[in-house]
């Protein structure tokens, strides 16, 4: 499955000219009965197969490359855009995909030899059969971040997330389709009566479709004079 997508475009290209790699490893190689069994039946019953923690520490020891260890899995914190780019401007990351019910729960609960935990992570409330497809997006989500990945176009900070809201929808030409209009302002020409009609429909889009996300813009927005102050402090 690895690179699989990444292996294309403009992660594919950052690939060949070395802006990133990656090695992808079976924890099967990490087994050591002559099955080479990594799994077996849940504590407790139920159906499915749980992945051994002997077995996925091993494999973390043998596999892992610099910065933290990541562990996809429904049961974490949902990835965030922050997150992306703390990832993007570390040293990498290693992340273990889990199978079947997934991973034994004391794989979270004993420290690295650098002190660190695996951390569960999730990619969004819904289910997948295995974690490569989750680790490919998490990746692709850092790797277009890179320097030079993508040039101009990563570094908006109007992006979708960047500011806590959904990015302003965008249009193109022709200037009619399917009697469609692009919005009068956007062809006015006056930069800041666009600008003020993109925030305007941020903050619509936002509050409509991620209420969520318009909470915590609105909690943020009140708590930011004594963020503000604190700055001042330091
Ligand atoms: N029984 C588990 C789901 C296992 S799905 C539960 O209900 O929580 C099998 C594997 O797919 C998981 O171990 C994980 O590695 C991956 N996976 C599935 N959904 C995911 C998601 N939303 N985010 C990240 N990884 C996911």
């Amino acid at each position: 499955m690895f690179p699989g997508p990444l292996g294309v475009s403009l992660a594919g290209r950052a690939m060949e000219d070395g802006v990133w790699s990656l090695a992808a490893r079976n924890i099967r190689d990490f087994a050591t009965d002559k099955h080479r069994t990594v799994d077996d039946t849940p504590a407790g019953g139920g159906p499915g197969m749980v992945l051994r923690a002997d077995v996925l520490s091993a494999a973390v020891a043998g596999a892992r490359g610099p910065g933290p260890v990541l562990a996809m899995s429904p049961r974490g914190k949902t990835l965030t855009q922050r997150q992306v780019r703390d990832l993007a401007a570390g040293p990498g990351v290693t992340l273990l995909c889990g199978r079947f019910e997934g991973f034994d729960e004391r794989l979270f609960d004993a420290p690295l030899p650098d002190g660190s935990f695996i951390e569960p992570v999730s990619i969004g409330d819904y289910i997948l059969s295995g974690g490569e497809p989750a680790a490919l997006v998490l990746l692709d989500a850092c790797v277009r971040l890179l320097p030079g990945v993508m040039g101009a176009a990563s570094s908006g900070h109007d992006e979708s997330f960047e500011s806590g809201l959904l990015e302003y929808p965008h249009y193109t030409r022709p200037p009619e389709w399917e009697g469609l209009l692009i919005p009068e302002v956007l062809r006015s020409g006056d930069h800041a009566k666009i600008a003020a009609w993109r925030l305007a429909q941020s903050e619509t889009d936002t509050r409509l479709r991620r209420p969520d996300l318009w909470e915590r813009h609105l909690g943020a927005r009140v708590q930011s004079p004594s963020g503000a102050h604190k700055k001042k402090e330091k």
